[in-house]
Order: structure tokens, then sequence, then C-alpha cells
């Protein structure tokens, strides 16, 4: 009777054990690992709330970081430039060069 409830309750203790252990060797890399994704282009890891995605055909899914992005709309700029003929000129904010009369 009394190993019985001994046994049990080793068994329970064992179970609670793997449990915890399990908990702290998931819960931090897998959560990192759901919450983060690599860019496509640059291959850096990036939380997801940060990248773009995207479907490329039916079932992958690619993940831009805005560095890249705004490279890529440089880069799409620059030729959207070349091919119309105009270059992209930058608005003037403030002069920041003093006009001495
Ligand atoms: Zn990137």
């Amino acid at each position: 009777m009394f190993t019985a409830i001994a046994i049990t309750f080793v068994i329970v203790l064992v179970g609670l054990i793997f449990y915890g252990y399990g908990i702290v060797m998931k819960r931090s890399p897998t959560e990192e690992e759901l919450k983060t994704e690599k860019c496509s282009i640059c291959r850096r890891r990036f939380p997801l709330a940060e990248l773009v995605e995207r479907e490329v055909g039916d079932y992958k899914l690619l993940y831009f970081c805005g560095e890249c992005i705004a490279s890529l709309v440089d880069e799409a700029k620059k030729r959207h430039g070349i091919s119309d003929g105009m270059s992209h000129t930058p608005i003037p904010y403030a002069s920041e060069k003093h006009e001495s009369m």
C-alpha cells in the first residue's frame, strides 16, 4: 500500500521534473524561433514583426527585412530613373547652407 503511494509519488515527481525541464528547454529557443525569421536576401535574423513576407509559388514564404526592401526600392528607383530618362532629384528641405549676400 505504502509502496504504491511512494511509486506514484516518484512517477509524478519525475513527470513534473521532465515537464519543467521541457518548459525550460523549449520555452526560450522555441519562442525566439517562432518570433524571428531570416531575411531571404541578407540571411540575417529579424523579429517577424519587422519582416515583410511574400508567398512565392504555392508554398514558399520569403521574408524581407526593411534594409533589403529599402535597397530594392533604391535600385528600382534607379532603374526606373534610367529607363525614364530622368534622375530622381531629392527634395531640398530647409536649406542647410547659408547664402550670404
Ligand atoms: Zn535583409
